[in-house]
């Protein structure tokens, strides 16, 4: 089979599971995910599942990305916060669908790789910056719309504070000792209106920046 028939076969399935937003799909057909995933995972590159990348984190599958994306219901307009950059995958899919992109990681060696996906593809429009998504980034807030593709206990309050007005963030809150559930968060005049999505498996948000010598083992 083909990259491209393993593509077309990728965004049918993304539409037989309910992806109904047209845009979101023609993003998901854009971004090459094989550049995203290491080589000895290229063969799955296409398929619709989760991936390890290096420091054992994983490249979240194409349906949670492409659903992800969905909520946020994003336009043309919007300023991203992404926590997690691992691959950089979803800061690509979102590059395509909003104004601007800023995405945090705590590992270095994940924020080089990427940063170097995002110039190969010509992707312009992604500020990203190691750093303990804990803390959001200040500097450029508020944002439009927040992203947290690794799992926190509940959402962080310096990233509630970063959201704008009518802004949404999605993110993966713990609801038992293996899964989450991803919850959608509006913020409005009068406060945050919280609804709970789909269950979800993410790696955890940590806290602080990854120490080189202990990058490899922080599977938890
Ligand atoms: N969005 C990624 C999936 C990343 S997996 C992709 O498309 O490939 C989750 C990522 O969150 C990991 O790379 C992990 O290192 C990162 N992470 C975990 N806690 C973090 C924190 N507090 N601040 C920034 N990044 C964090």
């Amino acid at each position: 089979m083909t990259d491209e028939s393993r593509k077309a076969r990728l965004i049918m399935a993304l539409r037989h599971q309910g992806i109904r937003d047209q845009r979101v799909l023609e993003a998901m057909e854009s971004i090459p995910r094989d550049m995203f995933v290491p080589g000895p995972f290229q063969d799955h590159a296409w398929d619709d599942m989760a991936l390890p990348i290096s420091c054992g984190q994983t490249i979240s599958q194409p349906y949670i990305v492409a659903y992800m994306t969905e909520q946020l219901e994003l336009k043309p307009t919007h300023r991203v916060l992404e926590i997690g950059t691992g691959s950089g995958y979803q800061a690509a899919i979102l590059s395509r669908l909003a104004r601007r992109v800023y995405t945090i990681e705590r590992h270095r060696s994940l924020l080089e790789e990427a940063r170097k996906r995002f110039e190969a593809l010509g992707l312009t429009n992604i500020e990203s910056r190691i750093g303990d998504g804990y803390r959001g980034w200040p500097e450029a807030a508020p944002f439009d719309r927040i992203i947290v593709t690794a799992a926190a206990p509940r959402p962080p309050k310096a990233l509630l504070d970063q959201l704008a007005e009518d802004g949404i963030m999605i993110i993966p809150v713990d609801a038992g000792p293996l899964y989450q559930e991803l919850v959608k968060i509006r913020r409005t005049p009068e406060g945050f209106e919280r609804e709970t999505l789909i269950p979800v498996r993410f790696v955890p948000m940590l806290h602080g920046i990854a120490r080189k010598s202990r990058s490899d083992d922080e599977r938890k």
